[in-house]
């Protein structure tokens, strides 16, 4: 009789089966932006999928902690580029994710953040029309603006202000979606355009300012949770790991699909909400307090993914609860480190 530990485990040879035959076709990707929340978790994603990745960042928001375990990869290298400036190497495929994403971050250099977004998005385009790469963009529910059409459908042009404290990321994801749509018709460059809802997960900055990483961090310290305006505003929060899923499957779809397309999880909750399940998770004796709303901060969002689902064969698979916990697990540990290392 055979010994049980000799019984093939079918997840296990499912996985190593996918990872041979991305193997086959290994790739040179570029990252850009991969130091960040995203980048750092598609880094690994794709390094574990036997491609070779460039991580390009200007280390703005970014952080090496973020990408530290990977620098054994002997398939991985960083390179230090601020992409306002054009960059020339070869690649197969490019991922644009840089720009800062929070808008305390994104609204401290408005100016930088518009050129990031437009001089970015033409850099990395010149370079996808040169090397013939495909070239991902991470376009942002944002370009729906505080929608009037909810749930929001990829066919809504938005409700956008372009003068505004938000008008530079806005505007400025909006002009690259543009610049996609115009390099695909004029050089046939191949594109992917995936517009992101609100995601959550490790990696996450401490100091990042979104909602979620800043309630786990003032639940977790025991200070007042800051809840912006009344807190009957929604978003719809996405796991990390089903978006990054969301990406390489958008990435593998036929030529002929452009997008763009919705990523997020269509769980809809108010601010409220999320303070409460976070108190509820961490077991925390903090108070929400109320400050004031910011300027043209959206009221409703929420993602309609059937085209994902009908194209990518893709949705989110983990619950907000869950989610919350493996995020609440790690903040734990890197504030537990950060404590020591103060008093070390
Ligand atoms: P992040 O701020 O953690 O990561 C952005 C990364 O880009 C950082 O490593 C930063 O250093 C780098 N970067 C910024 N400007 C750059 C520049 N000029 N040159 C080179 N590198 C630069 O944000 P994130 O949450 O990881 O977001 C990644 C991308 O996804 C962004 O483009 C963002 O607009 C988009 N997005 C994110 C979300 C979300 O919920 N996380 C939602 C919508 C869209
Ligand atoms: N928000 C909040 N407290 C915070 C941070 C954010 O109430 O400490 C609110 C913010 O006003 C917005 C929502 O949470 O209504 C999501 O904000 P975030 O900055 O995470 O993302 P975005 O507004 O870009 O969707």
């Amino acid at each position: 009789m055979r010994p049980i530990n000799n019984r093939i485990n079918t997840d296990t040879l499912i996985s190593e089966i996918r990872i041979l035959r991305s193997k086959q076709q290994a790739r040179h990707i570029m990252v850009a932006g991969g130091a960040g929340f995203l980048g750092s978790h598609l880094c690994e994603r794709l390094l574990k999928l036997g491609h070779t990745v460039i991580c390009v960042d200007n280390f703005s928001t970014g952080l090496e902690r973020n990408i530290s375990h990977l620098r054994n990869f002997k398939r991985f290298s960083v390179i230090k580029h601020d992409v306002v400036d054009p960059i020339d190497i070869e690649v197969d495929e490019i991922y644009n994710l840089a720009c800062p994403a929070s808008p305390p971050h994104y609204q401290a250099d408005p100016v930088h953040t518009m050129k990031t977004s437009v001089f970015g998005a033409l850099n990395l385009l010149e370079l996808a029309a040169r090397t013939g790469a495909r070239i991902f963009q991470a376009s942002t529910s944002e370009v729906y603006g505080d929608p009037l059409v909810h749930p929001q459908v990829e066919g809504y042009w938005g409700n956008v202000n372009p003068f505004g404290p938000r008008s530079c990321y806005d505007e400025g994801k909006r002009s690259a979606e543009t610049l996609f749509y115009d390099f695909h018709q004029r050089y046939d460059v191949e594109i992917k355009i995936a517009r992101i809802f609100n995601t959550y997960g490790p990696h996450m900055r401490p100091d990042d300012g979104r909602v979620v990483s800043n309630f786990v961090v003032q639940a977790l310290k025991g200070q007042d949770i800051t809840i912006y305006g009344d807190g009957s505003q929604t978003r719809s929060f996405c796991f990390v790991d089903d978006l990054i899923e969301g990406f390489l499957q958008l990435m593998a779809t036929d030529p002929s699909f452009t997008g763009p397309v919705n990523l997020g999880n269509p769980g809809e909750f108010t601010i409220l909400e999320l303070a409460e399940q976070v108190i509820k998770l961490t077991g925390s004796r903090s108070k929400t307090i109320h400050k004031p709303l910011p300027k043209d901060d959206p009221q409703q969002r929420r993602p309609d993914i059937s085209l994902a689902q009908h194209k990518l064969g893709w949705q989110p698979l983990v619950p907000l609860s869950t989610g919350l916990e493996k995020t609440i697990c790690y903040f734990d540990r890197l504030l537990t480190v950060e404590a020591h290392e103060w008093v070390g």
